[in-house]
């Protein structure tokens, strides 16, 4: 014998009907003999709730939810049922509607909803649905009876979870079955006390119902049929990635279901695990498919945790004083007085100073518990001993579960690791001596991500997901966007690194995909999807999606978008940008965005600022963290500038190789926004702090190498005319550096903690003396590199290799993510 029970998905439309009776046609074709429990059909015991709701607050919508259930119903039989036989069943419904809406009235009337009122009321969801499924599985040729469960199982009159009394019920169950050879189908959920009075077993009562049947007959199995594959790594409606599990203790199951996971109703394991029933959870969409078997000697798998799980809605109370310590039998008084309230604990935690308990509950007791504490130490909490509880609201618990746990040291340390570098704060935690369970308690907007981060540590480690937005998708975003989007499956199967560009914008619009965007076509779909955008918008969305792992990447040069780095550092999202602005900024703010990223343990990278794609702070910072000391750093830092001099040999005039310059693009349109040397004043001035010089752009010595009039010419055609005029002095300065053998370089330096930008001539034993095209060059000379400098030479500009370094830097912050 096997006992399956259909969950409320699983009876929702006359389709899922059609699965469920095929099963357990099934069942009967191979011989086995089974009982059937089934809730009610999907959404229709929320329905009735709302009803009684409504009806006691005099509200006559209550009569429009009621018509609803009606339909739903009716609309069922009629695709089920042949219309020759549906008058039957639908005079049946229409019956107990009407009872329904006799004992809504009454609700109505007394404008009062006792919780005795409620069980009878939500009965009606199960034996509606069980009448159904029996009309058709006669039809089907089932010899299927219907049983309502009130008559087997008995309870207390704790109305709303009445606690049943098992050796009573077992008996009327087996006396029933010794007697009845039909296949029973079986109401879900409902029971009554032993003067007959309806009760239930609380929400998601009908797993438990299955469970004690399955108990009392001694079944082979017990069988829980749902929407889902099994018990998943966790919940699936949050964490996409989550996946079945094949199988799983008793324990496990337990400690799952009571830290959130719906897909099991707690009490279910108890009479299952007595027994030794192995229970397994199956989906009825997807019938072929194992499922999850739940029994005593199940694998611990390979995985360190068997499960995350999670509560949604808690409130956490805090019971603390300065004097608590010296308070007789402060922990016995506490929780006695919650039992006494029947206000049941999810989480405790106290701290071995005992200074203060701490303590999870459902939000809807947290009120009472407050009041009933207070009361009970209230000449404590007078005298000064203890404080008023103070309450949390809006908070969530999530656990880790499994066998695994136990004795495994570092577990706590790779959860913790993993939340602190998603900026997850945890306000209390607790862990099982059974080392099962590891709790922690967050805030409840951080549900999704702490649970997409844990299992990403626990379940995914051999693939890392990095959400990256991307603010300014020009040239150079474009590009970075490009190489993602041709290099992404490779990264996924050589580096287990999958890049999801979740967001991107240009000044007017923005789009977003929490699960990655599609970047085939990415233009046309920003340009034609997108939503009216800004950098606080987008920003703002943004830290509200408020996913693990979490880059932003700002390719503008816009101050408004840099402004907003301090915001973005403490969502605990790291920043990689080629945009000098914030890193040549201010130095008070820029030494305040370090310190934030360090403080909310996410990176602030740069290294595209200077040179590119060259490995240049990079190197300076491992030289540095090696113990060396930077003695000098001499650089040509700019392509344009390095080109203009590389190509200004004998024959050419200045005005024409600064034209060409222009013609090739290599320029800025202006290209006085190259030659005045602001735009390498600020890269040596990058490099000097990355030493840790506090050193601002006006410390930054600029030597002008143009006329005045030059600077002073309105337009970029009368700045030509100017620099023609003024050949005849650069012509000099080339001449009087070739007579003596060297040639002119724009140099950046920084020595003896001064920096400077200016030309300068240098001769053939001087690395930058053979530089050509627009390679940009760096040496630095240190401690350890001091007769030979250690010298970067490459190309310094252009939109692919900037972009690769940016690539390069998401990359390496997915390393530091863990
Ligand atoms: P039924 O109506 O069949 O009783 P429930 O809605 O009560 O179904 O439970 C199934 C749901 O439980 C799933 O749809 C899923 O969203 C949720 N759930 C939460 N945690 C888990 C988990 N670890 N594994 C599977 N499902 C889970
Ligand atoms: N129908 C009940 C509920 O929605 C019982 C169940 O589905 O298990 O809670
Ligand atoms: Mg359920």
């Amino acid at each position: 014998m096997k006992v399956l029970k259909f969950g409320g998905s699983s009876v929702g439309s006359s389709e899922s009907i059609k699965e469920v009776i095929e099963i357990i046609a099934d069942y009967k074709s191979q011989n086995t003999h089974v009982a059937v429990v089934s809730s009610a059909m999907e959404g229709v015991t929320n329905k009735l709730l709302l009803i009684g709701e409504k009806a006691s607050e005099n509200d006559e919508s209550y009569l429009d939810l009621l018509k609803e259930i009606e339909l739903n119903h009716f609309k069922t039989i009629k695709e089920l049922i042949k219309v020759k036989n549906q008058s039957q069943s639908l005079a049946y419904v229409k019956k107990m509607i009407n009872e329904m809406e006799d004992l809504a009235h009454g609700i109505f009337l007394l404008k009062e909803l006792s919780l005795r009122t409620t069980d009878l009321l939500l009965s009606f969801g199960e034996r509606l649905s069980c009448y159904i499924l029996v009309a058709y599985a006669k039809q089907q040729g089932l010899d299927a009876e219907l049983l309502d469960a009130r008559e087997m199982i008995k309870t207390d009159s704790r109305f709303g979870r009445g606690r049943v009394k098992i050796s009573k019920t077992e008996n009327n169950i087996q006396a029933y079955f010794n007697t009845h050879e039909h296949i029973q189908i079986i109401t879900g959920f409902i029971s009554s006390t032993n003067k007959n009075e309806t009760t239930t077993l609380g929400r998601g009562g009908s797993d438990y119902t299955s469970s004690i049947f399955g108990a009392a007959l001694g079944a082979e199995e017990i069988e829980i049929w749902t929407d889902v594959d099994g018990v998943l790594t966790t919940d699936p409606k949050h964490v996409k990635s989550a996946f079945s599990l094949e199988e799983m203790t008793y324990e496990e199951a337990m400690e799952m279901s009571h830290f959130g996971a719906k897909v099991i109703y707690p009490p279910t394991l108890q009479p299952a695990f007595q027994k030794k029933i192995p229970l397994r959870i199956r989906n009825t969409f997807n019938r072929n498919f194992p499922g999850t078997l739940i029994t005593s000697l199940a694998e611990s798998g390979d995985y360190l945790v068997k499960g995350i799980s999670s509560i949604r809605d808690i409130s956490l109370l805090n019971l603390q004083g300065s004097s608590m310590v010296g308070v007789a039998g402060v922990s016995s008084r506490l929780f006695g007085t919650l039992a006494n309230n029947d206000i049941n604990l999810i989480l405790i935690t106290q701290a071995s100073s005992e200074h203060s308990i701490c303590f999870a509950l459902d939000p809807k007791d947290s009120s009472l518990a407050k009041i009933v504490i207070e009361k009970e130490f209230s000449r404590e909490i007078e005298s000064g001993k203890i404080d008023q509880v103070a309450i949390e609201e809006q908070m969530s618990i999530v656990a880790i579960i499994g066998e695994n746990m136990a004795n495994t040291p570092g577990i706590s340390g790779k959860l913790f690791n993993a939340l602190g570098k998603n900026g997850i704060n945890v306000s209390a935690m607790a862990q099982g001596s059974s080392e099962r369970n590891v709790s922690i308690v967050i805030s409840k907007k951080d549900i999704s991500k702490t649970l997409n981060t844990i299992h990403e540590v626990f379940f995914l480690s051999d693939i890392k997901t990095l959400n990256v937005f991307i603010i300014g998708v020009g040239l150079i975003g474009g590009t970075l966007i490009n190489q993602i989007t041709t290099h992404n499956k490779k990264l996924e199967k050589d580096h287990a690194l999958k890049i999801n560009i979740v967001g991107m914008t240009n000044s007017k619009k923005m789009i977003f995909d929490d699960e990655g965007l599609n970047l085939e076509n990415w233009k046309e779909n920003l340009f034609e999807k997108g939503e009216t955008s800004s950098a606080e918008a987008f920003i703002t969305k943004m830290a509200k999606l408020n996913l693990q792992n979490s880059v932003f990447v700002d390719c503008t040069s816009n101050p408004q978008v840099v402004s907003q780095y301090e915001n973005i550092l403490k969502h605990s999202i790291s920043i990689a940008t080629p945009n000098k602005l914030a890193s040549s900024g201010d130095l008070g703010m820029f030494k305040k965005l370090k310190s934030l990223a360090l403080k909310n343990d996410v990176k602030f990278v740069y290294e595209t600022n200077v040179g590119a794609g060259l490995p240049v702070i990079t190197t300076l910072n491992d030289l540095k963290n090696s113990g060396d000391k930077i003695l000098k750093i001499e650089g040509v830092l700019s392509g344009t500038l390095s080109f203009i001099f590389n190509s200004f040999i004998e024959g050419i005039k200045f005005s024409e190789v600064v034209k060409s310059a222009k013609e090739k693009g290599f320029t800025e349109p202006d290209p006085r926004d190259d030659l005045n040397g602001m735009d390498v004043a600020r890269k040596i001035l990058i490099l000097s702090r990355e030493i840790g010089l506090d050193l601002s752009l006006k410390d930054v010595k600029i030597n002008n190498i143009l006329p005045q009039a030059c600077i002073d010419a309105t337009s970029v055609e009368a700045f030509f005319d100017e620099l023609e005029k003024a050949n005849d002095y650069f012509e000099q300065l080339r001449k009087n550096a070739e007579e003596s053998g060297q040639v002119l370089r724009f140099i950046a330096k920084m020595e003896n903690g001064k920096a400077s930008v200016g030309l300068e001539s240098v001769n053939q034993t001087n690395p930058f003396y053979g530089l050509d095209g627009s390679d940009n060059m760096i040496s630095f000379t240190t401690d350890r590199y001091l007769e030979r400098p250690l010298v970067i030479k490459g190309p310094g500009a252009g939109a692919e290799v900037t972009a690769a370094g940016v690539f390069a830097e998401i990359i390496s912050i997915s390393h530091f993510l863990g």
